[in-house]
Parts: structure tokens; C-alpha cells; sequence
């Protein structure tokens, strides 16, 4: 390992120690079945866990199961899922994912995957259109417990401020760039707890840097805010 690669590491492992002293050890969440992670995830797509939650909770209450949402005309869809917004775009992904699925495994079911090779398993899934790295990885990590990063906004925006990834990096190569460089193991508190950090401190626009408690290992803060902050 180059000597950039190990301080790399080293302040890795202090931020994600860091994270977990100040937000803990987050609780494993329910597992959802794979296909209800699958259509919950694009579901989040631009919206807060509330609004996806509340869309979920309509869209399995007026449907019996898949098949009825694959049977039903889009614009039940669309009113079912109204909560998480962009139910427009949001409606025919699902159904067309869902339409996918069938065509190609004969059943509305993603089981088959806990089994397949991993990138085969992430090829799989991003084939699904409106299927994207970070919805695959979601899918695979939180349903199944395999060992994959999932990269959302908060994650790539507080990765490259802190300086884990170079800033230039993409959401979709930063997945490999962050899996690297944690334990396996870690993925899932990492995962959160960045969500959680971007959320509440280092927020997009105004990331409040002055009461932050990783400032001390942050390139943002070095680069930009040493001296007002
Ligand atoms: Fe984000 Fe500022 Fe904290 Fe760095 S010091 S992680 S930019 S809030």
C-alpha cells in the first residue's frame, strides 16, 4: 500500500470510529422481502423516508400482492404512491420492473439472487431500467446481507468532503472506492451513519463545519473553513 493509500486508511478508520461514538451501532432494520426493498428503494428515489414509507404502506394496502400491481392500470399506481412524489416516473418504473422480473425468472421473486455470484447478482439488477448502481447495492446489502456499499447523495457528498474518495470520483465509482476501504462488516453502520452525518451536520448547501466533530480529519474544512469556522 502507497503511503497516500494508508493515510487513506488511517483516517478511515478514525472517521468511522468517530461515527459510531457519536451516532452508535444502528440497528439492523427489518429485512424486507427482496422485490418489496427493490420497489421501497425506488420509492426513496428524491423524496425523505416518511414520504416513502407512507407510499409503501398505500401501495401494499390497495394491492394484494405484485402480480395486482403488475395488473393494474398506472394511474392506480400513481395514486397509490402519490406520497413520495414524481409518482409519474416512479409508477412505471416499478411496474416495469416488476414486469421484467416476471418475463425473466417466471415469478415476481428476487430470492435467486442470494446465491448468484455478487457481480453477477449487481449486473442483474442494474439491467432493470431505472435499476442504478446505488438502488442495486440497497437491494443487495440491506435485503440479502451481502456484502456491497451503497452510495447516495449524503454518502458521496460527505466522502469527498472529508477526503475518503478523491472529489473528482463518480456516485457510481465511489460504491467500489468506499467498499475497499471498509471492513465488510462496517458497511451497513457506515452507510447510515454518513447518511446521518449529511443529514444533520454536513448538510449540502451549509454544512455546519463549526460543530462538527470530524472537522479535525476533514479536507473540506482544511481547504476551506480553517480560520471562520
Ligand atoms: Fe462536513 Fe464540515 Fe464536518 Fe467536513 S467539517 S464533514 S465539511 S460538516
Amino acid at each position: 500500500m502507497g503511503k497516500q493509500e494508508q493515510e487513506r486508511q488511517d483516517k478511515y478508520e478514525t472517521i468511522y470510529r468517530l461515527l459510531l461514538e457519536q451516532y452508535g451501532q444502528p440497528e439492523w432494520r427489518p429485512h424486507l422481502p427482496p422485490v418489496d426493498e427493490l420497489v421501497s428503494t425506488i420509492l426513496s428515489q428524491n423524496t425523505n423516508d416518511t414520504n416513502r414509507d407512507r407510499a409503501f404502506e398505500r401501495l401494499q394496502k390497495r394491492f394484494s400482492d405484485w402480480e395486482a400491481v403488475l395488473a393494474a392500470p398506472e394511474d392506480e399506481i400513481v395514486e397509490a404512491i402519490r406520497p413520495a412524489g414524481l409518482a409519474n416516473q416512479k409508477a412505471p418504473r416499478i411496474h416495469g420492473a416488476l414486469e421484467q422480473i416476471l418475463e425473466e425468472r417466471g415469478e415476481i421473486s428476487l430470492d435467486f439472487l442470494a446465491e448468484m455470484p455478487l457481480n453477477e447478482a449487481r449486473e442483474w439488477l442494474t439491467d432493470i431500467k431505472g435499476v442504478g448502481p446505488k438502488t442495486a447495492a440497497i437491494v443487495l446489502l440491506f435485503a440479502f446481507n451481502r456484502p456491497v456499499f451503497p452510495v447516495d447523495t449524503h454518502v458521496h457528498r460527505v466522502s469527498r468532503r472529508l477526503g475518503l474518495i478523491a472529489d473528482s470520483l463518480s456516485a457510481e465509482k465511489a460504491h467500489q472506492a468506499l467498499a475497499d476501504l471498509a471492513e465488510p462488516d462496517h458497511y451497513y453502520s457506515l452507510h447510515l451513519n454518513l447518511i446521518r452525518h449529511g443529514r444533520e451536520i454536513c448538510t449540502a448547501r451549509k454544512p455546519k463545519c463549526e460543530r462538527c466533530f470530524l472537522s479535525a480529519h476533514c479536507r473540506y474544512y482544511r481547504e476551506n473553513r480553517t480560520g471562520d469556522a
